[in-house]
């Protein structure tokens, strides 16, 4: 048995004439930054997602950052972060020189909690030492956050809403799609992300054309008329224009092949695991692009145990996240209160994350399911 977590070198087997005949072009006309790629990509992915401004940059960190940094985000704000997620989203927030503010999750989506989150900003206000500025709901495992809860209090307590798209991108609600709700959001293509290239990159979506004006001149040194005309200090933050093209393959079959799949692979999954053992759930109305499928142990115990023995089947599996935000080192400054945050410590106790990817068969989730269950009625 040979097992993929997620299987790269397949889609590259899938799709390898085009993939090779995209790099080879950008080759050809060695234009490797800022080529008619890099354009064509961002209207694409505009369309894709149905907002006004795609614009590229270098990673899915740098594109939360940039868009903190276009507000003005620093020293004195809170930031509003779910404590499960991946470290990067509340990096970012510090990196600005803001205060991270950790708010727990719910159980069922792995997603920020919208009550939680009116708590957190209440406390912030009651404290009276950091204004409340902005939240940054993330779409976990590539089910939308609870957008429309988030949405009204962010209203209520005048907050910017960013969401961290990183893992979402492909997911929707109601078919409003995932990277186009809030004020800006932001997606990833780091190679293993639900759509990726070969090496980093990013991208940040708005409707707002004043951000879109900024974020165009941060992501380039802080330009004005043209490069060499600097007006504000940005970075250097562009997507290569070979990646560019190789997204643009990518892009299509995300969109006509791939997001289905692992929606069928996710059905397959159920089926088996659902009488066993938790299995992820999709809110009505949810569509979910499973950046991971992601199991709940009874506990930490059957959570280890189940990853070895899936390894001595020699299957991959994943614990995302070992350890919820507040715990990490890097935050330990903040001290915070873990009190209300029961929820995130205990799904970094429980979670184990399966092979999920479009190149996978209904007879390798068979294999799966059939070391998962073994293990679990042992
Ligand atoms: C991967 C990821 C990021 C960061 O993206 P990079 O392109 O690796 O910088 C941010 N947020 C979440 C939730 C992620 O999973």
């Amino acid at each position: 048995m040979k097992f993929q977590f997620r299987d790269l070198q397949a889609q590259y087997n899938a799709y390898k004439t085009e993939i090779d005949s995209a790099i080879q072009r950008v080759l050809s006309d060695g234009q490797f930054i800022e080529g008619k790629e890099v354009r064509e990509l961002e209207h694409q992915l505009a369309k894709f997602i149905g907002v006004k401004h795609c614009i590229t940059c270098a990673n899915g960190t740098e594109a939360m950052t940039i868009v903190l940094k276009a507000w003005n985000i620093g020293e004195g704000d809170a930031v509003f972060v779910p404590n499960f997620t991946f470290f990067s989203t509340a990096e970012v927030v510090a990196f600005c020189g803001a205060t991270p503010i950790f708010v727990d999750v719910c159980r069922d989506t792995f997603n920020m909690d919208s009550q939680k989150l009116e708590e957190a900003i209440l406390s912030v206000l009651s404290e009276g030492k950091l204004t409340p500025k902005v939240v940054i709901p993330v779409d976990l495992f590539g089910l939308p956050a609870d957008h429309q809860n988030i949405d009204k209090i962010a209203k209520k307590y005048n907050l910017l809403i960013l969401e961290d798209g990183a893992q979402g991108i492909g997911g929707s609600i109601n078919g409003k799609m995932a990277c186009s709700f809030g004020d800006a959001a932001t997606t990833s293509f780091f190679p293993a992300k639900p759509l990726g290239c070969y090496g980093d990159g990013g991208a940040i979506f708005t409707n707002n054309d004043e951000l879109a004006i900024i974020v165009h001149s941060l992501k380039v040194h802080g330009r004005g008329e043209d490069k060499y005309d600097n007006i504000r200090i940005g970075v250097n933050s562009r997507l290569d224009t070979i990646q560019a093209a190789i997204l643009q393959v990518k892009l299509k079959a995300f969109i006509i092949d791939e997001l289905e799949k692992v929606n069928q692979i996710a059905f397959y999954y159920h089926e088996k695991l659902n009488n066993y053992v938790e299995v992820p759930t999709i809110p009505e109305g949810y569509y979910s692009s499973y950046a991971q499928y992601t199991l709940k142990l009874k506990s930490l115990e059957k959570r280890d145990g189940l990853h070895n023995s899936l390894k001595n089947f020699g299957i991959p599996s994943m614990i995302y996240y070992k350890k919820p935000l507040h715990q990490q080192k890097a935050f330990s400054n903040l001290l915070v209160d873990d009190e209300n945050l029961s929820v995130s410590i205990e799904l970094s106790n429980c979670s184990l994350s399966l092979p999920m990817h479009p190149y996978m068969n209904e007879w390798d989730v068979e294999q799966i399911s059939k070391v998962v269950i073994d293990y679990l009625t042992k």
